[in-house]
């Protein structure tokens, strides 16, 4: 059985993070892709950490990736499952696994990104096993 549902408070972007979230209201997920390096990354920033390049742009991302580590909160109201999750195209996000049974969540488990509503904000990325 899926555990309650959490309220996600909305997350506050930049200008620099804003197209994310409006990519995410579409259902995309997007990850800033260095044109100088060829390296990708996430959380996105205008400064590439790999090379120190300015020159990054947003790419999307397939949405697939694999539980690199996860915690489950249980000690709070609702309890909910953190986790890094590795993207297929490199970069790690931390996110939450959803959806599912926490306590059958594995690392190297492949999941793929669903989209959750928050309190008056944009939708933000979480995982759910694919
Ligand atoms: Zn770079």
């Amino acid at each position: 059985m899926s555990p309650q549902a959490r309220a996600i408070p909305a997350p506050q972007p930049t200008p620099d993070i804003q197209p994310f979230y409006d990519a995410a209201a579409q259902g995309k997920l997007l990850v800033k892709k260095c044109a100088a390096c060829g390296e990708r990354h996430h959380y996105p920033r205008a400064i590439c950490p790999f090379c120190f390049s300015d020159r990054t742009e947003w790419t999307e991302a397939s949405g697939r990736g694999t539980v690199y580590s996860f915690s489950v909160m249980r000690r709070v109201p609702v309890p909910y499952a953190l986790a890094y999750v590795t993207l297929e195209e490199g970069p790690t996000m931390m996110t939450n696994i959803v959806d599912c049974d926490f306590d059958a969540i594995r690392v190297g488990q492949k999941v793929k990104v669903v989209f959750k509503p928050t309190e008056g904000g944009p939708p933000v990325p979480t995982f759910t096993p694919a």
